[in-house]
């Protein structure tokens, strides 16, 4: 039997089964469905080079037809400039992990990678 209710993905609600939806996974409301179109962008442009190529060739040419739409916003935006400054600075401090795991803690590891090499050689 056909289940007539589901959990939304992204609300954990337990929710009406749409009949028209094949393996609904998010309920209607707003930001659910544009959680849901935002993970598929997401995927899309991870798996589809041309059309992660098309996107930013229009986004190019959006932004030629409208220079300073951005300067403009953020001007009139301060609260969009100062949450954008924070995750940057999340961004920043996630890159820089993954580029060099934790600073002092690699040079232990380094250490310590040295120290079993050194063990193996005169075990042999
Ligand atoms: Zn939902």
């Amino acid at each position: 039997m056909k289940q007539l209710t589901f959990r939304c993905f992204c609300c954990r609600r337990i929710v009406p089964r749409n009949p028209r939806a094949r393996n609904q996974r998010y309920c209607g409301a707003k930001p659910c469905q544009q959680a849901r179109k935002n993970k598929w962008q997401r995927n899309k442009q991870d798996l589809d080079s041309d059309h992660r190529v098309n996107k930013e060739e229009s986004q190019r040419a959006w932004r030629q037809k409208n220079p300073g739409y951005w300067k403009l916003y953020r001007q009139k935006h301060p609260e969009y400039c100062e949450r954008n400054r924070l995750l940057q600075q999340k961004r920043d401090l996630k890159r820089r992990f993954k580029n060099n795991p934790s600073g002092n803690m690699s040079d232990l590891a380094k250490k310590d990678a040295s120290d079993i090499k050194t063990n193996e050689t005169t075990a042999r």
